[in-house]
């Protein structure tokens, strides 16, 4: 390789692509008639720039796909993600527990716990009926709850209480306008082992406590 060829080397891009000077030109246009490395030189420039328009087309659809893939794929996960949330909200209102609605179950009125047949009975009637949630949960007398606190006290015996619950999401239900029949629920027995001294009816968004019935102190 002469030094010459180094020179047209450097200038064969710029001839390929038609803008070098006329002398360059005549340059490389004199040497490629007797150097056949150069001149094989120029040849795989020039293939490699009349390739490239339809390589860049290539790409550009290789490209625009994968971006419309990527789109879809976001979109998939964005929906995916909504319904996850929608479902666990879901499954949240539906096992969480709150206390009953005072005023939309009118509670004063529609439930009462009455004594018979050596038991105790919650009697549920009116717009109180039909949700079968409804159901009693047992505290102390330090507010602590059996199901939730850890520091529920199994031994203060003379605390025990029950508050009535309902699920969340039948807050959002329309209360029916009352049902003549009304559904009686035992609590407990009153010779248990564990015997209840009271049931009420805790108003959690008040903080008032409404005894519904309270253990004859003689018995
Ligand atoms: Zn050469």
């Amino acid at each position: 390789m002469s030094k010459n060829c180094d020179m047209i080397k450097d200038l064969l891009p710029l001839y390929a692509d038609d803008v070098c000077s006329d002398e360059s030109r005549k340059a490389v246009e004199e040497h490629i008639k007797e150097c056949a490395e150069c001149k094989g030189e120029l040849e795989k420039l020039r293939r490699s720039v009349t390739v490239s328009p339809k390589n860049d087309g290539e790409v550009l659809k290789r490209i625009k796909r994968r971006l419309r893939i990527e789109k879809l794929v976001v979109g998939l996960i964005s929906v995916l993600a909504i319904c996850g949330a929608l479902i666990i909200g879901l499954v949240y209102l539906i096992n969480s527990d709150t206390s009953m609605d005072m005023e939309k179950y009118d509670i004063l009125n529609n439930v009462s716990v009455t004594e018979h047949d050596n038991a105790v009975w919650l009697n549920i009637k009116g717009s109180a009926v039909g949700f079968f949630r409804v159901h009693p949960t047992i505290s102390d007398t330090d507010g602590k709850h059996l199901l939730y606190d850890e520091d529920f006290d199994r031994n203060k015996k003379n605390g025990y209480g029950v508050t009535l619950m309902q699920r969340k999401i039948d807050s959002f239900a329309i209360a029916r306008h009352g049902s003549p029949f009304g559904v009686e629920q035992k609590l407990f027995d009153l010779d248990e082992k564990d015997a209840m001294m009271k049931v009420f009816y805790y108003d959690d968004e008040n903080n008032k406590e409404y005894v519904l019935w309270e253990r004859d102190k003689n018995d």
